[in-house]
């Protein structure tokens, strides 16, 4: 059960992190959706030959270096992207040694990797399991070779096939996701089911489920306008998501999240943790951390987040920024938790944030247990407010933002 997994909750200035996020920024090219900090390096370079990744690597080490040790070894790591398979078994080696040798790594300690297809081979998956990684997660985004162009991927249903066979032949892969995109321009209510269903013959432990969400910044926000085809209309993602949650549910897989889908004991233990509003150090360009109360975003930007960067090394790893007030960690706390199917616990919020915020918090959601989005349990001797799945999760926005308009 989920709540195994959940620690008594603390304030997240108080609370010692043990998680940590690597960022690693490169990619082959730059999907037409995507606004993350990522700096294109190409089909032909990664790894050591790739000048611009092994500088990165020793300065997300000297990052690592400069920072404070508080006192937990890590449980959960997770090098996100960017394309972090584009880095050497070397480099990856390096900097799970740096943050060992900096905070510690628990012998349980879950170790992430996002990984996608094409960019790695036998024995580079290899060499990432020598070096400590038990978690991968490839972004497959769908099956259609037509979708991949749509969306500018890098990677063809072909690479998809070969690296799955690559993680199949390690055999010590203990925990293995799979990422897929609804709501893309031309994408088909049938080519939705052929994905899932598909991802549920490959039977990962794990399943993310994104829907597609148009950022002005990008090609896609250029050319396409939300709900305007040849994007599908609100109703018919809407009919993907209760799609995913019907088909997945019945294949085994729990809903635990609003996008993420898992078998018994494999949910993602580093995510959970930001959903959990909990803290966690962060590492490398456009990277968050949430350290002593102190949510602190790096420079998107190359240039900017090695000044940065040198910066920090030479203060000796002082982050100069406010820590968060109360008001905002109560609503993040809020649009985090209600991620979860265990949803929040409102008496741990009461004790966290005072009985008459936990009061209005109740009562502005009561509306929305009568329409059928929210309802509220009690389970040992706390009382949880959860959305309901899949209509609950499907209209969140609605519920987060008379959340936010209420306690603002
Ligand atoms: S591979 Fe991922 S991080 Fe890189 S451009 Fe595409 S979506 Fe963005």
């Amino acid at each position: 059960m989920l709540s195994d997994l959940l620690q008594v909750f603390e304030p997240p200035i108080v609370e010692i992190p043990s998680s940590a996020y690597v960022h690693i920024p490169f990619c082959r090219r730059r999907c037409f959706y995507c606004d993350f900090p990522v700096k294109v390096v190409g089909n032909r370079t990664s790894g050591e030959k790739s000048r611009s990744i092994s500088d990165y690597v020793e300065a997300i080490k000297r990052e690592i270096a400069a920072t404070s040790s508080i006192g937990k070894p890590l449980e959960t790591v997770f090098f996100g992207g960017g394309t972090p398979s584009l880095l050497s078994a070397n480099q990856l080696t390096q900097i799970i040694e740096s943050l060992h040798r900096q905070f510690g790594l628990s012998s349980q300690a879950e170790i992430s990797i996002e990984i996608d297809p094409g960019t790695f081979d036998l024995e580079q998956l290899q060499g990432y399991v020598e070096a400590g990684i038990n978690r991968v997660s490839m972004g497959v985004q769908a099956f259609q070779q037509e979708l991949l162009v749509v969306c500018g991927r890098s990677h063809c249903v072909e690479d998809i096939w070969k690296s799955l066979e690559i993680i199949r032949s390690v055999k010590n892969v203990p925990s293995f996701s799979l990422d897929l995109i609804s709501g893309l321009p031309h994408q088909t209510l049938a080519q939705w089911q052929e994905s899932i269903a598909t991802a549920v013959k490959i039977a990962p432990n794990h399943i993310s489920i994104y829907d597609l969400t148009i950022e002005p910044v990008t090609a896609f926000g250029k050319y396409y306008q939300p709900g305007v085809s040849p994007l599908p209309t609100d109703e018919l993602t809407a009919q993907m998501y209760r799609q995913s949650q019907e088909i997945l549910t019945a294949a085994g897989y729990e809903h635990y999240e609003i996008s993420n889908y898992a078998r018994k004991g494999y949910q993602c233990r580093h995510n959970l943790v930001y959903w959990q509003n909990r803290p966690y150090y962060g590492f490398g360009m456009g990277a968050t951390s949430y350290v002593q109360g102190q949510r602190y975003t790096r420079p998107r930007k190359t240039s900017e987040y090695y000044n940065w960067a040198s910066e920090y090394v030479m203060a000796g790893g002082v982050i100069d920024c406010p820590p968060t007030p109360l008001e905002e960690t109560l609503l993040e706390t809020l649009m985090l938790g209600l991620r979860l199917k265990e949803g929040v616990n409102l008496s741990v919020l009461s004790q966290l944030f005072g009985a008459a915020k936990k009061d209005k918090i109740e009562q502005c959601l009561q509306p929305y247990q009568k329409q059928g989005w929210i309802e509220f349990v009690n389970e040992e001797s706390s009382k949880y407010a959860r959305l309901t799945d899949p209509e609950g999760f499907l209209f969140s926005n609605v519920v987060l933002a008379a959340l936010f308009e209420r306690l603002t």
